[in-house]
């Protein structure tokens, strides 16, 4: 069946994803969502955090991509930043998160995910950091960082031995 052929490379990254990942860090709920609008996004279920993923947008990224994206969403809930609710409900009594705050959490979660990938997976890690420069510099909005901005702040944060594989 054509869809289930479709979803298989999501498994394997989540597999992936899983042995990357380090052994004290508690498992991610990770939830297909045919409704999400993007590749993927950590959001606030009734069980708690969860990373949903798009089978259909996540099948357009290279894979490299794809890993990153899901490693980034996790970290978002592995660092504890606030997620929206997946049901769509907003917390009005909610504080307007600063954007510069926000930005901060985009670049922790980056390093997060590419501190996951940098012993296992170098060679993607620059791929990754050469797509975000590729994105240039202008920021998607103002609560997230530039593409320029992210591959300046990973190239930071990753080991000098892939900064130079990176430029
Ligand atoms: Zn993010």
């Amino acid at each position: 069946m054509s869809n289930r052929r479709m979803l298989l490379p999501i498994v394997v990254l989540v597999a992936a994803a899983r042995v990357a990942g380090a052994a004290e860090q508690a498992r991610v709920d990770v939830v297909e969502d045919l409704n999400l609008p993007s590749a993927a996004r950590a959001l606030l279920d009734s069980g708690g955090p969860a990373v949903h993923y798009n089978p259909l947008l996540i099948a357009r990224l290279p894979s490299w991509l794809a890993l990153f994206a899901m490693l980034h969403e996790e970290a978002h809930v592995h660092l504890g930043h606030p997620l929206q609710r997946a049901d769509g409900v907003v917390d009005a009594g909610a504080p307007v998160a600063d954007p510069v705050v926000r930005r901060g959490q985009e670049f922790a979660a980056d390093c997060a995910a590419a501190s996951r990938l940098e012993e296992q997976a170098p060679g993607v890690l620059a791929f990754i950091i050469a797509y975000f420069r590729g994105l240039g510099d202008e920021r998607p909005s103002e609560a997230l960082p530039a593409g320029t901005e992210r591959a300046r702040s990973l190239a930071g944060c990753v080991k000098s031995s892939i900064r130079r594989i990176a430029h």
